[in-house]
């Protein structure tokens, strides 16, 4: 299939007829995706009381693929029963993720038991039955509890609470899988965790840097914002070592010129090596310093141990910079000046940034770049990690970590008058290597696809399995539900966040608590997430204790106590009656006073890693395609880089002659942790060469769980792997 020459534009207008087609006619989707509710797929942050496409600076309409995908998958009809006769788990465990995506919505609690070949239907009150029994019968700490980022503020917190009260620290989310670098290093850079800046400071910048992402495909309409910038004569620097169409040229489908004519984006384009990226940060830092282009005020006023920093620089040699980035000299000093020359510098990154076992490192060392010339702490300006689910911000803030913020125990516990657990608690890779050992009991997946999203995904099978029982609240299914099951296995349904029968919130990455009306079920069977918690909770401990659990069914009453307990949530009490959605205060720092020990930034200096890999290794990174949205695959397609199927290897032109491998030829391709037989070779021009590319979740069995040390995250990019052609008496594709 032809790869587009731009992002956007007439394909994804059609797109759009299309998946009307599939959700019932244009007008439905219309109303569905025009009520009041966040939108339910990335954390840029759209809809909420202004309605649906309209963003954080009131601009309408803005749609996009990834949210119209999401809604058409909840607006699908029942899974019948018959699915379930039909297809044993073993043949579930062979389903793609989108074959399970596309099986239909869930609408009865669901049961697997060991030994069966099936799941069964059960009633609600003997899945609820069954889980408050088990929970009783086991200490806490044999238990986790993992929420992903598509619940509300208010699920996330009753379960978080439920679990601690119940007595266990075991409680995570799947940002330990993706951003929590992007949170420990600008918590210890700046003293706060999430984006210093608001979307109209984006919008106002002159420089914009996108460093290790993608947003084309999976933040589109960020792009509505770099086209403003553009249009404005400011510049766009992606740093990433993959040519991504959309970042070269996006054709805003709501504005007609660029819909006709497309929308340059990168100004210029920085293809370093995977892991090279630390090396360039500190290369770009060093030539600032060289031009004696620094903010030597900033730098003496607003942080400290500046000196300390700057003869860091001063002793790296440009050699090790060059070779371990994979960047010219001339492409660096060209950078600089852009930089160095710039008045307001936004630097933006994502996961090709924080999945790598120095993430917390390459975060600091932005954050460090940024304050050198006085970029945090002032408008137009600031540090933006570009977050995945649409409330995945919003679940940490709200107590879904280990450990409680200070602040937030200490209320919870005087407050309500609660002993709560003081034990480290688990983060999710350390649940997995746990479980493993046989330490876990039962698992709690308030949705997302815990197996999907691990790496060592044979480990994390087995991992599962060892469990006595699995819990999940989902909407459709995905690979973990027929992977990894647990000796007793329960889906759950429940109902999509516009769907619910009370109003929730949710926060997007610009730190903006939104308001979702929900709406009418679609279907009969799916609970209300909070409903299901409640009940779960008020049968295993009793409502005669520290919490009247029944009494926590209404949102209302959890937005209370999110508003007493989590600061900057005081206006989270009366929301549903004031349709006043806000800014969580405290965190946007448009001057420079920052909420660390001395009230400056922190900088932060660090060894440099070598480039990994031998001669004729590659690095691989794992990457999501167009029609993806994290481990759910809407389309098999990957129509920005021109990819019609998943189980390929993308390698560039002359990594092919130089390792002997041709187009379409089947490969095996090892790491240190695993083994794939049977994917196909893609030649890829815009790969740069000594790097490959696969997507993401389908090569996780070659990702070690060697993990960041400072977050926890797996190094999902800079995998070295070996290619070799497949011989001629193994053809059929494995994953061993
Ligand atoms: S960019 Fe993100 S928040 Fe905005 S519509 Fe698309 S998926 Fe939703």
């Amino acid at each position: 299939m032809r790869k587009l020459t731009s992002g956007g534009g007439w394909q994804a207008i059609k797109y759009t007829f299309t998946k009307g087609r599939q959700a019932g006619g244009i007008w439905k989707l219309w109303k569905a995706m025009r009520s009041k509710n966040a939108c339910k797929t990335c954390a840029l942050g759209m809809g909420g009381q202004s309605g649906g496409m309209v963003n954080e600076v009131g601009s309408f309409p803005e749609v996009c693929k990834k949210s119209l995908q999401a809604m058409v998958a909840d607006m699908q009809g029942a899974i019948q029963p018959e699915f379930w006769k039909t297809y044993s788990v073993a043949q579930l465990a062979k389903f793609t993720p989108y074959q399970m995506e596309h099986s239909g919505r869930l609408v009865q609690p669901m049961l697997y038991e060991r030994g069966a070949g099936n799941y069964r239907p059960i009633e609600w009150e003997e899945a609820f039955r069954r889980i408050a029994d088990k929970l009783k019968s086991l200490p806490a700490d044999d238990t986790f509890w993992y929420f992903s980022g598509r619940s509300s503020n208010e699920a996330g917190f009753l379960l978080q609470l439920f679990a601690r009260i119940y007595g266990t620290n075991n409680v995570n989310n799947c940002s330990y899988y993706c951003h929590q670098a992007s949170g420990v290093g600008l918590a210890s850079t700046i003293g706060s965790g999430t984006a210093t800046l608001v979307l109209e400071d984006v919008e106002h910048a002159d420089l914009v840097f996108l460093i290790g992402g993608n947003p084309a495909s999976n933040h589109p309409r960020l792009m509505s914002s770099l086209k403003h910038i553009r249009r404005r004569g400011g510049e766009v620097i992606v740093i990433n070592p993959v040519i991504e169409t959309g970042l070269v040229n996006f054709r805003v489908p709501s504005d007609p010129i660029s819909l006709l004519f497309g929308t340059k984006i990168a100004t210029q384009y920085v293809q370093p090596h995977i892991g090279g990226d630390l090396a360039l940060l500190k290369g770009i830092a060093k030539q600032i310093d060289e031009m004696g282009a620094a903010d030597l005020q900033f730098l003496a006023e607003h942080c400290d141990d500046s000196e300390t920093w700057l003869a860091h620089l001063r002793e790296l040699t440009w050699d090790e910079i060059l070779t371990k980035s994979g960047v010219s000299r001339e492409q660096i000093n060209d950078i600089a000046a852009r930089y160095a020359k710039a008045k307001n510098v936004v630097f933006s990154w994502t996961m090709g940034i924080t999945h790598h076992a120095h993430g917390v490192d390459n975060v600091q060392a932005i954050a460090a770049l940024a304050a050198m010339r006085g970029m945090i702490g002032r408008p137009h300006a600031g540090l933006m990690p570009i977050r995945g689910h649409s409330n995945v911000q919003g679940i940490g803030s709200v107590g879904v970590t280990p450990q409680l913020k200070r602040a937030i125990f200490e209320r919870l516990e005087s407050n309500f008058k609660l002993q709560l657990p003081t034990s480290v608690g688990l983060d999710t890779l350390a649940c997995m290597e746990a479980a493993h050992r046989g330490e876990l009991k039962l698992g709690f997946c308030l949705g997302g696809n815990l197996y999907g999203s691990n790496p060592e995904q044979k480990f994390a099978g087995e991992a599962l399995e060892q469990l006595e029982m699995m819990v999940f609240l989902s909407t459709t299914l995905n690979t973990g539900h027929g992977n990894g099951l647990a000796k007793e296995t329960l889906i759950l349904p429940v109902l999509a966040r516009d769907e619910e029968p009370q109003p929730t919130t949710q926060e997007s990455m610009f730190n903006y608590v939104r308001l979702s009306d929900g709406g009418p079920r679609r279907l009969q069977g799916p609970l209300s997430e909070v409903e299901v918690i409640a009940r779960i909770a008020s049968d295993t401990l009793g409502d005669a204790g520290a919490m009247d659990w029944k009494s926590m069914q209404d949102t209302g009453k959890i937005r209370d106590a999110i508003a007493q307990v989590v600061p900057g949530f005081e206006q989270i009490e009366t929301i549903d009656q004031t349709k006043q959605e806000f800014q969580i205060a405290g965190r946007t720092f448009h001057t420079p006073i920052f909420p660390t020990p001395t009230g400056k930034v922190q900088l932060f200096t660090h060894e440099i890693p070598p480039l990994k890999g031998g001669e004729n290794q590659l690095r691989l990174m794992t990457v999501r395609s167009e029609g993806q949205f994290n481990t759910v695959v809407y389309e098999e397609e990957d129509i920005y880089r021109g990819i019609d199927r998943r189980d390929v290897i993308l390698i560039h032109p002359d990594d092919c002659r130089r390792l002997g491998l041709a187009q379409d030829q089947k490969v095996e391709i090892h790491s240190d942790v695993g083994l794939i037989r049977g994917f196909l070779v893609r030649e890829y021009e815009d790969i740069r060469p000594g790097n490959a590319l696969m997507y993401y979740p389908e090569a996780n069995v070659l990702v070690a769980r060697r993990a960041d040390p400072k977050s926890k995250t797996p190094a999902f990019k800079g995998v070295v792997i070996d290619v070799r052609p497949l011989g001629s008496d193994s053809s059929a594709a494995a994953v061993v």
